[in-house]
């Protein structure tokens, strides 16, 4: 499973800002404190949820930069997603 070092490594090296690229990587896997494992991907890990995080952004290039983290973060745990949580498939 990605650890948070790898999924900001990642969105910092698709161009994204490093404090929201560690910002949204610690928000969707915060839910690991209350379920531990694969399981916690069944939160905050849809693209709706990708959709409520950009309305963090203050101007339209950190909408799409929040946006942009999340999707990435959803694309690598696809990768090493062994437990076929439905949220990372979802459509936009
Ligand atoms: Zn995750």
């Amino acid at each position: 499973m990605p650890i948070r070092n790898t999924h900001n490594r990642h969105c910092e090296d698709a161009g994204i800002d490093k404090i929201i690229c560690d910002e949204v990587n610690g928000w969707m896997d915060e839910p690991i404190k209350n379920y531990p494992g694969c399981g916690h991907r069944n939160y905050r890990h849809g693209s709706k949820d990708c959709r409520d995080i950009s309305k963090r952004g203050r101007n339209t290039t950190e909408v799409h930069q929040y946006f942009n983290a999340c999707q990435i973060h959803r694309d690598l745990d696809r990768k090493y997603n062994g437990c076929g949580c439905s949220p990372l498939y979802d459509k936009i």
